[in-house]
């Protein structure tokens, strides 16, 4: 079995790159380093239901030597859907091919994808709630009967003509589950939630980078660095190797507690992970709108910031921490918000307040 699997590029995925050190999106100017990519399912670290699972259809499906069923995976940036991809793909032994949603722009674009498919190989869609109707139409066939619809000529004269394919299987990732059409949605066999990771599984995630990185690390310092990274690994070891920076020039080059806390404490990001940004959508809620509820578009409006990076981005950390909650009426922050900010807290003995008008 290929451990490193033949990876043809099909396109280049739009990643998330909204410029911040702790988001979980690749950054445009950052090469992530592929040696540090989990190959096999041993090496991944966390999402123990997610891999015992995977074992299962995996092992099911070798023994059946078929292709594994679509498999869907969502959750918030960085947690691991690439990776995933890369792992089973080298679990069956298959060729994989990496294309994403917003790169595939007519149908056409797919059927030339799909029929270089060869049988038994994984086509990896990334961001696929951005796949649109006319290419999804295509996709549906092609995923439930392996046969792909094409329109041959114009007019009066057009044929249509089914194509036959070999059996793949298709991998989506997705970070807003809720923007996927449900008959996509209904077409993966196997969905699973990644979640975010706790503290110990991101220092065993740390250690091992630090090695292959070969960069000295003390247990302190992988807790200092896997205490701010928001439970996601891409942050995890982009913030090491910032720190792994800071050590090198302003210290004798090992990571111990301190070195990391003096680091991450440069690049403001304090003991929770949260970062500039996220301050300053905790202090609108608070300060501006009295704790909320106040709507999306509002603080989106008010922080300047994207609607759906906020929603898919930052808030998924925030809600998990206890620190912002989403009601009908729009977004409140909650007692823990006030507290990490230092912002005395008013236990609401009034009703909460309406949501109030833009300010801008
Ligand atoms: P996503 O596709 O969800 O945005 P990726 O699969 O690209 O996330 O993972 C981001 C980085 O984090 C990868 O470089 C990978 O090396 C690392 N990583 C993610 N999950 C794990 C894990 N469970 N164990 C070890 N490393 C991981």
């Amino acid at each position: 079995m290929p451990t490193q699997n033949e990876c043809s590029r099909v396109t280049i995925p739009t990643m998330n790159d909204d410029g911040r050190i702790v988001s979980g999106g690749l950054k445009r100017d950052e090469r992530e380093n592929v040696a540090l990519r989990p190959q096999l399912l041993k090496d991944m670290v966390g999402q123990d239901r997610v891999r015992e699972n995977l074992k299962i259809t995996i092992d099911a499906a070798k023994h059946r030597k078929e292709p594994l069923d679509h498999t869907l995976f969502y959750g918030p940036p960085g947690l691991g859907k690439t990776s995933l991809a890369h792992v089973i793909a080298n679990e069956m032994g298959a060729n994989i091919r990496i294309t994403a949603g917003p790169s595939i722009e007519r149908a056409g674009d797919l059927a030339a994808i799909l029929t270089n498919l060869k049988a038994n190989d994984i086509l990896f869609i990334d961001e696929v709630h951005r796949l649109g109707r006319a290419v999804e139409e295509i996709l549906y066939p092609a995923m439930e009967d392996f046969v792909l619809d094409i329109v041959i000529g114009k007019g009066p004269a057009a044929k249509n003509v089914r194509l036959r394919l070999p059996r793949f299987t298709v991998i989506g990732a997705t970070t807003q589950l809720a923007l996927l059409a449900a008959p996509l949605r209904d077409r993966f066999g196997s969905r699973f939630r990644l979640d975010y990771y706790d503290q110990q599984a991101l220092q065993s995630i740390i250690t091992r980078a630090a090695q292959m990185l070969n960069v000295p690390i003390k247990p302190e310092g992988t807790a200092e660095i896997a205490r701010r990274s928001r439970g996601t690994p891409r942050i995890a070891l982009r913030l090491l190797r910032r720190v792994r920076d800071f050590a090198q020039t302003r210290a004798d080059g090992v990571i111990t507690g301190p070195v990391s806390g003096a680091a991450l404490e440069l690049l403001e990001i304090d003991h929770l992970g949260l970062d500039d940004i996220d301050r300053r959508y905790l202090r609108t809620i608070i300060e501006k709108f009295n704790g909320g509820p106040v709507g999306l578009n509002t603080i989106a409006a008010a922080i300047s910031e994207d609607q759906s990076t906020i929603e898919s981005v930052y808030e998924p950390y925030l809600i998990q921490l206890g620190f912002t909650a989403r009601t009908p009426r729009g977004r409140v922050a909650l007692a823990a918000a006030y507290e990490h900010l230092g912002i005395p807290y008013d236990a609401p003995s009034h009703p909460i307040p309406p949501e109030q008008p833009p300010l801008f």
